[in-house]
This record gives C-alpha cells, sequence and structure tokens, in this order.
C-alpha cells in the first residue's frame, strides 16, 4: 500500500502547491511540469527502448509554433484565417504536424543502428531549429508575440496558478498513459528492444512497428509540452527548442532514471532547480557571468553515469517500503488454440540448406524433416553447425542455398517474425530474455501474437480482458515447465538451466505447432531433466512437432523419434535411435570417445 499512500502525498501536494508557495515558485513548478513532460517521452524513448535522442527540443518547438501561428491568426493566408485564433486548434494541428515529421524523421533514423542514431537525432534537431528561425512567416530569429492566453470553459488562464493545474493534470495524465502503456502486451514488446530485439522478432513482435510507436509518444509529449509553453509564455522564438535544450532534457531523464516513469519528473525537478540555483551562484562566486550551470552538468552527468546509471529514482524508492510483488494471477478464460495438424504429417521440410559464413561452411547441403507428434533430434559435436541450421529454419537468419517449407508454404525467405505467425517457436543455445523483466513477463512475449489489442487501448487501459488472458495463459505454461516457484521473480536471478526452462515455457506460450529446441536440457540436474523429458514427451503425443539439439545421449536416445547426425556442417547419418548409435560412422566421429 505505500506507493499508494505516496502517489496520494504528492497529488495533495500538487493540489495545494499554488496556494502555498510564492508566484516565484509556482513559474518554477510549470517550468518543471513542463520538462517533466518531454522527460516523460524520453523515459520511454531511451531509458526504456533505448533509443538515444538529442532533438526533441525540436518537436518542443513544432507544437509551440503550429499554436502560436494558428492561434495569433495574423498573416495566415485567407483560406487558413477562418480556422485562426483557437489555441485548440493550435494543439490539434501540432499534435498532427509533429505526428507526420516525426513519422518521416523516425522512418529515415530509426532503423540507424548505434551511434548512427543518436547523431541522426542531433541532425534533425539542429535542421528544425535553423528552420524555425529562418522562416519569416514565423517571425525569423524574433519570434512571435501576441499569442493568446488559454481559456477553459470560458475562464481565461492568464496566470501562473491557474495554469499551473493544466500543466500537472497534462504531466500526471501523462504519466499514467505512460504506465499502462509499459504495462501491456505492447508495453513487454517495447522493454524487449534494449537487448532483446532478436527474440522478440522470434516471438512474432514487430520490432520497427514498437520504436515507431515509442518515438512518436516521446514526439507528441514534447509537442503538448511546446503547446502549453506557448501559451503560458505568451510568445515564441526559437532560442528554448535548441540543440542544448535537446540534450538537458536528455540529462533529465537520465539522471532521473531513464527507465522509470516517475524518474521524468524528479529529473526534471532537480536539473530545473539545480540550474535556477547554479545561474544565481555560480556567477556571484565566480565574479563573472556565463553559462557555467551546463559545466556543472556535464560534470554531474559524467557522475551519474559513473556512479549510479539507474539515475535517481531507484534510489528514493529503496528509501521506503516497496509493494510486495505480486503473488498471484487472476484466473482468465483460456486463448482460443490452434487446433494442431494430424499425427505423421510433414511440418517442416528443409530441402538442400546451405548456408555460409565468407569461405566457412557451416551447413552444407542438409536435408531435414519433423512431422506432427514426433521428437526429432539432431545432434553433432560442437561448431557442426546445429545452431546455424536452426536459425536458417526459424527465419532469425537466412540459408544462403535450399528452401525451407513449413506446413506446406515456402519460408525460406520470411524472417522470423512471419514463420513465427505460422506456428513455429523456438529457444536459443544462448538464453535470450530480459533480465530484469519477471519471469512471468518473459513468458507472455510468447504469447505475443495471441493478443490484438495495440497502442490506444493499452494507454487507456482498455485491454484489460485480454491482457489477463495473456497473463493467466503465461502463468499456465510457467507452472506447466515447473517454474511456478519462480513466478515474479526477475528472470535474471534464475539459474542458467531454468533460464532455459523458462524460454520452453516462453515458446509453448505462443501454442506452436513446431516447437524448435537447441540444448534445452544443458544445465538441468538429473531430475529435472527427467521433468523435461516428460513434459516433451507430452507435447508429442499431443500432437506438436519437436526438433531438439541436445548433448546428453541418454536423453536423446530415451525420446527421439529419429535422430540426424551433423559433423562439419553435412549430415552424416539419419535414422532410429538404436540405428544411428549402432552407425560406424557416428561412432567413429561422434560417439567414438563415448560408447
Ligand atoms: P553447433 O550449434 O553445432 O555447435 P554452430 O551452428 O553454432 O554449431 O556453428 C557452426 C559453425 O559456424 C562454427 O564453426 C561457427 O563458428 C560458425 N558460425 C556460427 N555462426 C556464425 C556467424 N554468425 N558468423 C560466422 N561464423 C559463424
Ligand atoms: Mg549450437
Amino acid at each position: 500500500m505505500a506507493p499508494r499512500l505516496l502517489l496520494g502525498i504528492f497529488l495533495a501536494l500538487v493540489a495545494v502547491a499554488p496556494h502555498v508557495v510564492s508566484e516565484f515558485h509556482v513559474t518554477l513548478l510549470n517550468y518543471i511540469g513542463l520538462s517533466a513532460l518531454v522527460a516523460l517521452g524520453l523515459v520511454l524513448l531511451t531509458g526504456v527502448g533505448g533509443l538515444t535522442s538529442f532533438g526533441q527540443a525540436a518537436f518542443v518547438g513544432l507544437g509551440a509554433y503550429a499554436t502560436a501561428y494558428l492561434s495569433i491568426g495574423e498573416g495566415l493566408p485567407g483560406w487558413l484565417s477562418m480556422l485562426g485564433g483557437s489555441p485548440w486548434l493550435g494543439l490539434l494541428v501540432g499534435l498532427l504536424v509533429t505526428a507526420v515529421v516525426a513519422y518521416v524523421l523516425g522512418l529515415l533514423t530509426l532503423g540507424l543502428s548505434g551511434h548512427f542514431l543518436p547523431l541522426g537525432t542531433l541532425a534533425w534537431g539542429l535542421s528544425l531549429y535553423f528552420l524555425f528561425g529562418n522562416l519569416q512567416f514565423l517571425g525569423g530569429h524574433t519570434g512571435l508575440a501576441g499569442i493568446p492566453a488559454l481559456s477553459l470553459f470560458g475562464y481565461p488562464l492568464k496566470e501562473g496558478r491557474s495554469f499551473f493545474y493544466v500543466i500537472w493534470g497534462v504531466v500526471l495524465g501523462a504519466v499514467w498513459l505512460s504506465k499502462n502503456l509499459l504495462d501491456s502486451r505492447e508495453g513487454r514488446a517495447i522493454r524487449a528492444l534494449k537487448g532483446g530485439v532478436v527474440m522478440a522478432e522470434a516471438m512474432g513482435v514487430d520490432t520497427t512497428r514498437s520504436k515507431t510507436v515509442i518515438f512518436l509518444v516521446a514526439a507528441l509529449f514534447s509537442c503538448v509540452s511546446g503547446w502549453l509553453y506557448a501559451h503560458m509564455q505568451r510568445f515564441v522564438n526559437p532560442t528554448p527548442f535548441g540543440l542544448h535544450l535537446g540534450i538537458e532534457y536528455l540529462f533529465m531523464a537520465v539522471v532521473g532514471g531513464a527507465g522509470h516513469v516517475w524518474g521524468a519528473v524528479v529529473g526534471a525537478a532537480v536539473i530545473t532547480v539545480l540550474k535556477q540555483w547554479l545561474q544565481d551562484l555560480l556567477p556571484s562566486l565566480l565574479g563573472a557571468s556565463g553559462n557555467f550551470e551546463m559545466i556543472v552538468f556535464g560534470i554531474m552527468m559524467i557522475v551519474v553515469l559513473q556512479r549510479a546509471r539507474e539515475g535517481l529514482w531507484p534510489m528514493l524508492t529503496r528509501l521506503v517500503p516497496q509493494r510486495s510483488t505480486p503473488s498471484a494471477i487472476e484466473d482468465a478464460p483460456a486463448l482460443a488454440r490452434k487446433a494442431l495438424p494430424e499425427p505423421g504429417k510433414v511440418l517442416l521440410e528443409a530441402r538442400s540448406i546451405v548456408k555460409r559464413f565468407g569461405g566457412l561452411v557451416a551447413n552444407n547441403n542438409l536435408d531435414l524433416t519433423v512431422k506432427a507428434g514426433e521428437v526429432m533430434a539432431l545432434i553433432g559435436p560442437n561448431g557442426a553447425g546445429k545452431s546455424t541450421m536452426f536459425n536458417c529454419i526459424s527465419g532469425v537468419d537466412s540459408a544462403t542455398e535450399g528452401e525451407v517449407l513449413f506446413c506446406g508454404q515456402e519460408v525460406t525467405r520470411l524472417n522470423s517474425r512471419q514463420i513465427a505467425r505460422l506456428g513455429m517457436s523456438r529457444t536459443f543455445q544462448h538464453v535470450r530474455l530480459l533480465p530484469a523483466m519477471s519471469v512471468l513477463e518473459n513468458v507472455a512475449i510468447g504469447g505475443h501474437l495471441r493478443g490484438s489489442k495495440g497502442v490506444f487501448p493499452a494507454m487507456l487501459h482498455l485491454e484489460r480482458m485480454e491482457e489477463k488472458r495473456l497473463l493467466a495463459e503465461a502463468a499456465r505454461q510457467v507452472e506447466r515447465v515447473g517454474l511456478k516457484d519462480s513466478m515474479f521473480e526477475a528472470a535474471g536471478s534464475l539459474a542458467l538451466g531454468q533460464q532455459r526452462t523458462l524460454e520452453i515455457a516462453r515458446a509453448l506460450c505462443a501454442d506452436p505447432c513446431l516447437l524448435l529446441l537447441d540444448e534445452p536440457a544443458a544445465g538441468l540436474r538429473y531430475l529435472e531433466k527427467q521433468a523435461l523429458a516428460e513434459l516433451l514427451r507430452k507435447l508429442r503425443s499431443e500432437g506438436m512437432g519437436i526438433l531438439l539439439v541436445e548433448h546428453d545421449m541418454d536423453f536423446v536416445m530415451g525420446l527421439a523419434d529419429r535422430v540426424v547426425v551433423m559433423e562439419f556442417g553435412e549430415k552424416i547419418a539419419e535414422g532410429l535411435p538404436e540405428e544411428v548409435q549402432r552407425n560406424p560412422a557416428v561412432l567413429e566421429a561422434y560417439l567414438g570417445g563415448v560408447d
């Protein structure tokens, strides 16, 4: 209950603040609110999504200039003049313009990897800034004055005190929307962007779309901040939309705690207050005027990055008792399941697969079939090319030559997301999960394609029923693989063997007809291996096809219906387990030392 209580206290403070503090401090709080809105977008974009943007101030500018130009209404061309004069129209047009500009910039820059993306945001941040200053109808560097005050229900918001409630109402609304978004199916996809793209795509998540979503949300939050700013300040010029403000917003998000929604508010408060204070203090200390606070900020940033990468918010939350982690999952009607194909039907057919990495031939002319209701094992020494074959089949990588048919459809050139949609699900030899997220949430990512509610229902929390069903399904799978006791623990805290088991639950959560398991038993204890074998037998008896790579020969031979043996990228034997075990080539190449 403690967090609820704290939230209540915070809201009460917000409600009384303008009545108890001076006009000057109300203005300061207003600025904090405006910055918090932009920083909140950066929490989603940079903190959660891992996409660094230095250019958010430009979106604030778009929001401010759109409403300034339209609501002043002077100099509008005739055909637009009837639209002039309304701040609300200014908001609507601002949001539209920002959405279009952000979408185009997103298309151009979000695909850039590594440091190219931040460089891209610097480029458009600068360009938009200079555009504002150079367009004569926007007043050039002088800007536009005479922006009308906002009025709400006929009540003009001319002073800072009344404006305070509008700003903070919007900030709290945006916090609520962001929290809802992160706590949903779409949110899990967004949280997978940082470090889990390959995995998420293999679970059917369109990660490009998720990136675009947070980019647009962040841009629109900034635009609203700009709209509020313009009507509070009543005039605009290009200065507050330049690159150094873009950097300052990023400071706020990082200092506050870039991965935490409330961190945006904390960061905005700390930086705004500190800036105000340093701007007074430093020049008098140093006896010279100048932007010395930027130097202090720079040093502070380095200290934060060195000492407290998570920012201030997690430190603050450590000071108060935490809500006990959820310990139960609500029951909900099961999600629809796809009918499994008839046992014996060929699910997967890989023909003459060749995969080259430069000069290295990792797979050479491999054929492989997997039928419904069978366990096909792929074995071979390390480096034989088994995982490479998995990647070619599941679309994580593409074969250099050959073709893959899945459920009668050619999938050779499809990507992993498209293949997942057809009913193939996989685990990874080197586990790919989101360590900070709970076991349950990690497994729920596997169910991504079984939900359909998008961003808007998620933000407004209108997808409750679907979300409950997804989580209930994830919980069932967690229980099925025997991880019930760790359901709400962070996935990263599990032993490696259990992390592999988690991946199986995640794959099963997708309701696949073909399951690809890359060394699922590695790191498991004897009893855990037996439980896993039991589970796989049960899945087989239900009609699922299973392709298994495994090193534990007892495990494989006791379970597999057929075995393919690989060495140096080539198939050297295929058959029933007992045939393969007797095959001289296999004994020589692989089992020789074991027998
Ligand atoms: P296995 O899973 O059977 O142990 P892999 O499929 O992982 O084998 O690897 C087969 C061969 O391909 C190895 O020699 C490995 O070094 C090489 N290989 C795998 N992935 C890549 C890659 N992305 N780039 C270059 N070489 C690779
Ligand atoms: Mg491997």
